[in-house]
């Protein structure tokens, strides 16, 4: 049986996540079938859903108007998996201190955008990520990083930032685990349980 995999695709690298989502799945030996989501009345028929980057104030409008909001926050409450990366993980938290930001509110987080300052508007890094066994080659582009977290488990940080996050069926990445050919952050989210 195949999983039905939605990657919302308002912006950022759907593409590349839906091929991460099949490696993933075909090294945890299934199947997955990714559906591109930009409007309602799909999100319902997904197993497993995924929220990629761009533009953080873009993409929670689009969310807003489209009704893709709702689906995403109930997608999460009946315990289905969702990944959430760079601007996907910025509107999934509870506060980045924006108010153009609507927040899906389901990561119990702040994060500050943009936060790695000019400097390291974009860089890769080894970063050791609880639930992987070697280091993930973490690319971060105009990167938030993760503040103040609640009841959240913390799954890697840099220089003394949480940069990934689980929250539940929920895990956020500041950076991009498409933009390698590593899909274990993605089989981490949708194809192991957390308890092992
Ligand atoms: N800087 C973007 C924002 O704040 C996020 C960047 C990204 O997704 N690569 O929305």
């Amino acid at each position: 049986m195949s999983l039905t995999a939605g990657v919302v695709a308002v912006q950022g690298d759907f593409r590349e996540h839906a091929a991460a989502i099949e490696r993933a799945a075909r090294a945890h030996g299934e199947r997955a079938d990714p559906v591109e989501i930009r409007s309602s009345g799909t999100i319902p028929d997904c197993d497993l859903l995924l929220l990629p980057g761009g533009e953080s104030t873009a993409i929670s409008n689009h969310l807003q108007r489209e009704g893709l909001a709702d689906e995403i926050v109930a997608h999460v409450a009946e315990g289905k998996p969702l990944l959430a990366t760079c601007a996907g993980l910025i509107v999934a938290c509870a506060d980045a201190g924006d108010e153009r930001v609507e927040h899906l509110n389901l990561i119990d987080a702040v994060v500050e955008r943009n936060a790695f300052g000019r400097q390291r508007d974009s860089f890769e890094t080894e970063l050791g990520v609880t639930g992987l066994d070697e280091p993930f080659p973490a690319v971060f582009i105009r990167a938030p990083r993760i503040g103040e977290t609640g009841d959240c488990e913390v799954l890697a940080s840099f220089d003394g930032h949480p940069v990934a996050v689980r929250d539940g069926p929920v895990i956020g990445t500041a950076f991009h685990p498409e933009l390698t050919d590593d899909a274990r952050i993605h089989g981490l989210a949708f194809f192991e349980s957390p308890d092992g």
